[in-house]
């Protein structure tokens, strides 16, 4: 089929011209504009040089840019590659220079961290943006001032601003935004083949290992779409409102925010950086109704101070996505909202989603859910291969439309995932008599001490009852006699005090001696990723081999 994804900003703009795209600060960006600034960028990137097939990196956080840039990208045939704009100039460099992008489109608080990686990656052209450049003009002309005070205001300058600027390498063209979507509209959207082309070259989370390039074509990204709207049969396609808190640099919020609601002509209230007081004042003064969110905003929403007396009734129906969803989140949540927030389960690989709990059916805690419309899932034994009988734990394999195509220029690491169209996901998992699925925990991060696999899910779980911790992440060490011994990061709650000793008594009451940690270490914080997961990866990095 030739539906190039592009195609839905059009069909919505016949469909809703006025209805807004987006809501940003006070400004609104309407379909029909949305469609014209995306023929128009689309032309200005064109007379850059950019071809169909290109790689074009987005490096914004959410704003209305954002949007009209990944829409102009793909209109023109190119392969759009988001990318964090907290990034360092290590991790820019190695996405930039794997996805060989030439063309990239940044945030202006970026740009220096562009300028010193552009040359060593053959970067040609970087068009800049900045967060005030659609604002209303009363705003636009505050911003300077606004930006000013907030670093008056900064103790360490924020990572996103560099101490000095480097200056613009020979060879490179900086353009504005603002001018290039001024440029003669391009005709289109260009034409391509949904299940070859690629759309995005989206780079995988990096908790467990280097960040790899995955591809996902036109029809993987519009698959995982269709599948959100099957589950959510009582809206049929007709346009809401969606809190747009996930970045769309994710392609958790790229597919279930940005392309679905462009998809039904929705409007997305955008917030560049999440905080939950922003968000609850976004809820009550634009009524969305779905919210897609990882556990830790959800967490950090119910835990506002006066939450209680807040008004979240608007909020329908939420996905849970990323990381395990705690069951008394789920509860509060549901009740400041009198809507339905359910677990599910995805990754970059498959557009992301595969699994969710149903959202008006039967739902079960502590459980992925159901694999989507169109998706078999199974579990097999992560040695062989072979699918094993419900109730035991293994791989967990998905196959589906939103599977990708493979990872960029990686064919050996393509093959050991993607085997006669099933995925191999990395998750062990379980699925129960009637096909419901849970995590078990990642197969990287499986402990086997003196022959026994433990699970550190269910470890940090016993840890996560103990009425001092607040957090808990369990590692596997070196052990020069069990192979792997198992090592407790814990962080504990203000005020409250308990010793490495009285943990691990603790947790010998309640699990086998073997899965008991051996070695505690208190700290401050946990190291997570910008979604909120965990690094146990960083964590084993820094533990020293145990010496007994
Ligand atoms: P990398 O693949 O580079 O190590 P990553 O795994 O963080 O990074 P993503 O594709 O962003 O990359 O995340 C997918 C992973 O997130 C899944 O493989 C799974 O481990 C985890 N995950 C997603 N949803 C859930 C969930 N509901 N419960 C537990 N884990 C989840």
């Amino acid at each position: 089929p030739e539906i190039n994804l592009a195609a839905w900003v059009q069909q919505s703009a016949r469909r809703h011209p006025d209805r807004a795209a987006t809501l940003y600060f006070g400004a609104r960006l309407s379909y029909a504009r949305l469609f014209e600034q995306v023929r128009r960028l689309a032309g200005g990137l064109r007379a850059l040089g950019v071809r169909p097939g290109d790689r074009v990196a987005i490096i914004l956080p959410n704003l209305p840019q954002t949007v009209i840039a990944y829409y102009a990208v793909l209109w023109l045939g190119g392969v759009v590659v988001m990318t964090n704009p907290l990034y360092t100039p290590r991790e820019l460099r190695h996405q930039l220079a794997d996805a060989e992008a030439r063309v990239v489109v940044a945030f202006d608080q970026i740009l220096p961290r562009v300028l010193e990686v552009a040359s060593e990656v053959g970067l040609r052209h970087v068009v800049v943006t900045s967060a005030a450049d659609y604002l209303p003009p009363p705003l636009r002309l505050l911003y300077p001032l606004k930006q000013a005070a907030q670093r008056r205001h900064q103790r360490r300058p924020h990572p996103a601003q560099h101490p000095v600027a480097p200056s613009r390498p020979p060879g490179l063209q900086v353009h504005a935004f603002t001018r290039l979507v001024r440029s003669q509209p391009l005709d289109g959207p260009h034409p391509v083949d949904a299940r070859e082309d690629l759309a995005l070259l989206q780079y995988t989370g990096g908790t467990t290992g280097t960040s790899k390039g995955v591809m996902l074509t036109h029809f993987n990204l519009a698959a995982n779409c269709t599948q959100i709207q099957a589950w959510l049969y009582k809206l049929e396609g007709r346009p809401t409102t969606v809190l747009a808190a996930l970045p769309f640099f994710h392609v958790y919020g790229l597919t279930t925010v940005l392309n679905f609601s462009v998809m039904t002509g929705s409007t997305m209230i955008l917030t560049p950086r999440f905080s939950a007081a922003e968000v609850v004042r976004l809820i009550e003064r634009h009524r969305p109704r779905l919210f897609p969110g990882v556990p830790t905003m959800y967490v950090a929403i119910t835990q506002l101070p006066d939450i209680a007396r807040r008004d979240l009734s608007s909020v329908e129906a939420c996905i849970s996505g990323a990381a395990p969803l705690p069951v008394a989140v789920q509860e509060s949540f549901e009740r400041l909202t009198g809507g339905r927030l359910v677990e599910g389960y995805g990754l970059t690989e498959a557009s992301p989603v595969t699994h969710a709990n149903p959202i008006w059916g039967a739902r079960r805690t502590g459980s992925i859910g159901l694999p989507w419309p169109d998706t078999d899932a199974r579990i097999v034994d992560p040695a062989t291969g072979e699918p094993l009988p419900p109730g035991s734990v293994g791989e967990l394999a998905v196959r589906g439309p939103q599977v990708m195509k493979g990872y960029w220029q990686r064919p050996e690491e393509t093959a050991a995932v993607l085997r006669d169209g099933w995925l191999l996901t990395g998750d062990l998992a379980q699925m129960d008599d009637d096909g419901y699925f849970r995590i078990v925990d990642r197969k990287k991060d499986l402990i086997i001490a003196g022959g026994f696999n433990i699970y550190p899910r269910e470890v940090e779980e016993v840890l996560y009852e103990h009425p001092a911790v607040r957090e808990a992440a369990v590692v596997g060490v070196t052990d020069p006699y069990r192979g792997e011994t198992v090592k407790a990061y814990v962080v504990l709650k203000e005020g409250h005090a308990v010793t490495a000793a009285e943990l691990e008594a603790f947790c010998r009451e309640r699990l086998a001696a073997y899965k008991v940690p051996r070695l505690f270490d208190f700290r401050d914080e946990l190291p997570k990723t910008l979604v909120g997961k965990v690094l146990r990866r960083a964590l084993r990095e820094e533990a020293p081999p145990v010496q007994e």
